[in-house]
């Protein structure tokens, strides 16, 4: 089995970026991402610098906002609008979750489609159901790089999806779809989860539930990436884990790992978005 370096291609993904950046810099143009941190959560704080730290390997201007955490809806709504105004911001990325007294999804409506580099605006949503030109959710285009590293064709393969939410298992989905695939999307209350998850040939796990994915409930050549981010504690030590466990696979064709696999692409499509944004605000 081969099990996919998501590490490695995203550093191939950002290397086209810094290209790219450097174009746009030729031309005046310094991509810009604006990243929104609301409150002090620890793993929301990781990735936050993640990005940045990304943004500034490849060229990309951070733009950084970090307000306190009984801001407002109001006081973040006011931010956005400034931010969809400014001309050196191409990208805004608000970090989720936000603190419970924001309204979140006024927030993400908020964004202008064209700096919405998360792709969870619902004219963004919409774009990416009815086939037209979108800026698509990075973890969901992520999984696609991947698979597409391992796969030529994926007309008439079957995609089983394990979660359906906005952020991931939905898009992922479509973008599935968009590619032929006969695609089951499956949850917390499917019945026979393994039987179906047995007959995919592409199988994304999205749950967020450690051991979930068993090796029998993968098909002897199908293909595994396993969108899980999960802590846990053994022996003391505290690990990250996805939703499969990747020792006994063998038969898989290739599955990616935990970490390593989905979640530095995840950042590397976040990227690629704020510079594609950027070029289209440079052509229009
Ligand atoms: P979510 O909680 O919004 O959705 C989880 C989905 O999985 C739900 O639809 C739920 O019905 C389903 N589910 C949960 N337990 C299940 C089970 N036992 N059987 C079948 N279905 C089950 O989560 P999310 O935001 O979509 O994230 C999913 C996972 O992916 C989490 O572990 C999260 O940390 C991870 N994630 C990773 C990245 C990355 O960049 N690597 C990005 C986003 C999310």
């Amino acid at each position: 089995m081969k099990i996919i370096d998501g590490t490695a291609m995203a550093e191939g993904i950002l290397g086209k970026c810094a290209e790219a950046v450097a174009g746009l810099k030729s031309t005046g143009v310094i991509p810009g991402l604006a990243v929104v941190l609301v409150g002090h959560d620890p793993a929301s704080d990781i990735y936050v610098r993640r990005k940045i730290a990304k943004c500034r390997q490849v060229g990309v201007r951070a733009l950084e906002h970090r307000l306190p955490a009984a801001t407002t809806t109001a006081e973040l709504l006011k931010l956005i609008a400034s931010l969809n105004k400014n001309g050196e911001v191409d990208g805004i990325l608000v970090q989720l979750p936000l603190p419970r007294q924001i309204d979140e999804q006024a927030v993400l409506d908020a964004i202008i489609p064209s700096k919405d580099v998360d792709g969870f605006h619902p004219v963004n949503v919409g774009r990416l159901s009815t086939g037209g030109k979108a800026l698509v959710p990075c973890t969901p285009l992520g999984c696609m790089h991947l698979l597409s590293s391992v796969i030529d064709d994926f007309r008439g393969l079957k995609a089983v999806v394990i979660g359906k939410s906005n952020i991931v298992g939905k898009p992922v989905a479509m973008l599935l779809l968009d590619r032929e695939c006969t695609v089951t999307v499956t949850h917390v209350h499917t019945r026979n989860l393994p039987e179906i998850a047995r007959t995919a040939d592409i199988l994304v796990s999205a749950a967020g539930s450690p051991g979930l994915v068993r090796p029998d409930w993968v098909k002897p050549g199908a293909v595994l990436i396993d969108v899980g981010v999960n802590e846990i504690f053994e022996n003391g030590r505290r690990r990250i884990v996805g939703d499969a466990e990747l020792d006994g696979l063998t038969h898989a064709k290739a599955a990616t790992p935990v970490p390593g696999g989905v979640g530095p692409m995840t950042i590397a499509c976040l990227i690629e978005n704020t510079v594609r944004a950027a070029a289209i605000r440079v052509r229009t």
